[in-house]
């Protein structure tokens, strides 16, 4: 079996901007980097969602039942289709989000295959059951335990814009390694990758992956389906809106939420590096990443020279399609930066590089903004309680590392955060009070793309685990088989609770509490004098 044009097989040729759709039903993005309208993307409805579930829940106990290398072998061909589709999957990202196809390449395509690959060779032993208390549970319950990791059922999973192939396979991918099958629905900012999505999960049987399409409609009735277990990827404010949708079916789910992270670049820093590392982790993506730098403390006697590197290579950056930062992605991104800029300008914050009014204009509906970078951040700033998602780079003087980490925790939330350092001790002791679901020492935010590492939030920035043997685990539940290892024989605190067992139980638990040995050692005696007793009290 192979094919899986479930739902949604419709898609629209490009029209031009004059015939754009009235219908309601019709996802008609128009390029934001060139103001050209893409090919229109059928929206579906609620019922079509809950059909796509209705049919991987009849699917899903095939699919967990197969050998996980059956499973490995079936996915391998997904990662084999991407391969087939390599310049086409680059050329629709690129031009649906506008990010240039160097990022394409490097953010959404290689991360992709790297884990896909990486899942390949683990997953098979992630899923293997485990043996657990191997001498506790014989010597004290006579038992045998099993650890089983069954997959839930039917996962859904909700994916944003702004890497939106990478991120719809960060959570899609564990989930079917794992056992599940998926209902995915990628953003309707950028709906012809999530026609590509489709394409790719074609050699899998039908109803395993399935792709819908639509924006907030489709993705409540998909909460609502409801699905066994969720991975929502998005904004914390939607996040907040899917939990309490999920509550009311007690669906478990992973929230992979934003972030204002932070890079403390401290007074020992190699600059070159930390200015170099610092503006690609506020300006990849055009920031539109939940691990974007959002603030940089630097210490205050090398705050002079790392800024005046920042603005420098900031200067070198080419707004363009073949350069290194791309446009914004949806209107409302455009509005969030210029609306933080203004009013950080207004506020006191020091314009250093880029401005409202610098690099490439705006035309038919193009969403450039150019890199930006401001002297300060305050309370009482918009930037300073939202998340920007856009290229807007505050630096922060500090007395000290201790005022920067102390302000790293206090003055946003943290998915990750970084710390520009050429002694390991100090990496080692900031890092250690830094709270972020990841802490990188020179580096930011690429371990969404290593695989091998867990990825995930803390507070506001989310919870739950993707990628590696955490993610993995995210989509099974571990079920506790425990077995009897003498079947013929009555357990100790069954009934009856006469006197020998009650005294027996009692010095047992005083054996697992008493402070002292001698204290111990009493119990010991007690217990030994009461067990023949109580076990003859099973007969
Ligand atoms: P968003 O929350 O607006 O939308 C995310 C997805 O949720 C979309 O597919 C959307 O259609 C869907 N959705 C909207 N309303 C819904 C509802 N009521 N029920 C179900 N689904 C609904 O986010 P966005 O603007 O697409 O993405 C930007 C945000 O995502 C930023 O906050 C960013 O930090 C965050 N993000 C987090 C990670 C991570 O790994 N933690 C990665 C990328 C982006």
């Amino acid at each position: 079996m192979t094919g899986n044009n479930l739902v949604n097989e419709e898609l629209v040729m490009a029209q031009t901007a004059d015939n754009l759709p009235q219908d309601p039903s019709m996802l008609a993005p128009v390029g934001p980097a060139s103001g050209k309208p893409l090919a229109q993307v059928r929206s579906n409805t609620a019922e079509e969602v809950r059909e796509a579930v209705a049919h991987a829940r009849k699917v899903a106990p095939d699919w967990a039942a197969l050998d996980p290398r059956g499973r490995v072998h079936l996915l391998k061909q997904v990662r084999h289709r991407i391969y087939g589709m390599l310049d086409e999957i680059i050329q629709v990202v690129s031009e649906q989000c506008g990010k240039p196809r160097a990022e394409a390449l490097t953010h959404d395509v290689l991360p992709t295959v790297l884990m896909l690959q990486y899942f390949e060779r683990m997953a098979p032993r992630w899923v293997r059951p485990e043996r657990v208390g191997r001498l506790l549970g014989p010597s004290l319950f006579a038992t045998a335990s099993r650890v089983e990791f069954r997959p839930f059922g039917v996962v859904g999973c909700i994916s944003p814009w702004n890497y939106p192939f990478f991120l719809s396979f960060l959570g899609a991918a564990p989930a079917l390694f794992a056992g599940n099958t998926v209902v995915l629905k990628p953003s309707e900012v950028t709906p012809g990758v999530g026609e590509l999505i489709r394409r790719t999960f074609e050699p899998l049987p039908v109803g395993v992956a399935t792709v819908v399409q639509g924006g907030g409609v489709a993705g409540a009735a998909l909460v609502d389906a409801p699905v066994d277990k969720l991975c929502f990827i998005g904004s914390p404010g939607t996040g907040r809106k899917i939990a309490e949708a999920a509550a009311k079916h007690l669906t478990p789910v992973v929230m992979e939420l934003g972030g204002q992270d932070a890079a403390i670049v401290c007074d020992d820093a190699d600059l070159d590096v930390a200015s170099s590392g610092v503006l690609w982790g506020a300006f990849m993506n055009a920031g539109q990443t939940c691990a974007a730098v959002e603030r940089v403390y630097v210490v205050d006697s090398v705050a002079d020279r790392f800024e005046e590197l920042l603005v420098d290579k900031a200067a070198s950056l080419r707004q363009d399609p073949e350069g290194e930062v791309g446009s914004l992605t949806s209107e409302r991104q455009l509005e969030t930066v210029r609306r933080h800029l203004a009013d950080a300008l207004d506020k006191g914050g020091k314009l250093l590089s880029g401005g409202l009014e610098a690099g490439r204009s705006n035309h038919n509906g193009t969403l450039w903004a150019a890199p930006t970078i401001i002297d300060g951040r305050s309370e009482e700033m918009a930037l300073f309680s939202e998340e920007t998602f856009g290229p807007l780079l505050p630096v922060i003087r500090v007395r000290d590392e201790d005022e920067a980490v102390r302000r790293t925790n206090e003055e946003g939330f943290n998915l990750t955060s970084s710390v520009w350092t050429r002694s390991r001790d100090k990496a080692r002791r900031i890092s250690s009070q830094v709270k972020a679901g990841s802490i990188l020492i020179n580096g930011h935010g690429h371990t969404a793309g290593a695989p091998w590492t867990p990825w995930g939030g803390v507070g506001e920035s989310g919870y739950g685990r993707l990628n590696g043997i955490y993610g993995l685990r995210e989509f099974l539940v571990p079920v506790n088989v425990s077995t009897s290892i003498a079947p013929g024989l009555k357990s100790l605190w069954w009934y009856p609770y006469g006197e020998p067992t009650t005294k027996t139980l009692r010095a047992f638990a005083e054996v697992m509490s008493a402070p002292k040995l001698s204290d111990k050692g009493r119990a010991l005696k007690s217990l030994m004098s009461n067990i023949g007793g109580a076990l003859k009290e099973k007969l």
